[in-house]
């Protein structure tokens, strides 16, 4: 930071000497890595124009599957501050610090402290991939989480913005906390016999949990792995027993989407779109995301 501090009064003196002004906001602002969109969002923000933020999984990119390359080692030499999910969900970031990362970097792992659901169900055709669901961002209360964490990280970096990023932070969250209410209130409607969610991969447990949904049924753990004849037949059984057969794909899953769609077609089952691990240019921040998950879990179960 005092190496910071002095490059940028450096930089003033040049700057005064050419009579130019100083990019007084630019030369100190904290360079932030995140490993994928949704934590973007949440640094930027609380950080504002504070921080430069730059995802290493790009927005509609699928983390879980995701290969790392040189122009991720670079963000990550250059940053600041690093902040991953944590929970096996972005474990592929743990070697790249390790060899690009500057020594003393402090890596902020969003999900740490919060309990992890581990698989409940009897999926013993599940043979790849975790044993527990790391999307804890998808229940509104562990966003509120993620976001706290991330507010403290970036005033213990920059003391003199801790201020500054308190106050955004406070705003933000109770942006989240109405979300999180309007969320409670609508899904309230929801007839007890369609509260189920049959989902590509498991995704939705913390959402299921939150939001008063009894099962969160899925065809794969992971979206590496391929689902087996057996679980695409439990599942068909599943649906054929529901007054209100829908399955939910993701956007990012291309691979997945045709298993959704054979086995909505097997059943007469509806296909719907919810968002998980990833914004796009249509959702573009997780407020966004969230909302649209809700319209859409209307729609379908309503
Ligand atoms: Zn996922």
């Amino acid at each position: 930071m005092r190496k910071r501090v002095l490059s940028f009064l450096l930089l003033v003196l040049i700057l005064g000497i050419l009579g130019v002004n100083p990019p007084v906001l630019h030369a100190a602002q904290i360079q932030v890595v995140t490993t994928f969109s949704i934590l973007h969002d949440f640094v930027s923000q609380v950080g504002g124009e504070q921080v430069v933020v730059n995802s290493l999984v790009p927005a509609g990119a699928d983390p879980h599957t995701w290969e790392p390359s040189p122009r991720e080692a670079s963000l990550v030499a250059k940053a600041d501050l690093v902040v991953a999910n944590g929970a096996g969900f972005d474990d592929w970031l743990l070697p790249l610090v390790q060899n690009a990362a500057r020594p003393g970097v402090p890596i902020v792992l969003a999900s740490e402290g919060l309990s992890v659901f581990e698989q409940d169900h009897d999926h013993q055709g599940h043979q790849h991939g975790h044993e527990s669901d790391p999307h804890l961002w998808l229940s509104v209360p562990n966003a509120i989480a993620y976001v706290e964490k991330i507010t403290a990280a970036l005033a213990e970096l920059s003391p003199e913005h801790s201020q500054y990023f308190t106050g955004r932070s406070k705003v933000y969250l109770q942006e989240l906390e109405a979300l999180d209410q309007k969320m409670l209130e609508l899904l309230a409607e929801i007839s007890p016999k369609n509260r189920v969610l049959v989902t590509y991969h498991n995704a939705f447990s913390y959402l299921a949990e939150r939001y008063g949904f009894e099962v969160a049924e899925f065809l794969v753990e992971n979206p590496e792995a391929e689902p087996s004849p057996r679980d695409l037949g439990r599942l068909v059984e599943l649906l054929r027993n529901l007054s209100k057969p829908v399955v939910f794909t993701e956007p990012q899953l291309t691979s997945g989407t045709r298993y959704v769609q054979a086995l909505a077609r097997e059943v007469g089952a509806q296909v719907y779109v919810l968002y998980s691990d990833s914004l796009t240019s249509e959702v573009s921040t997780y407020v966004e995301m969230m909302e649209y998950n809700l319209q859409v879990l209307l729609e379908a179960l309503r």
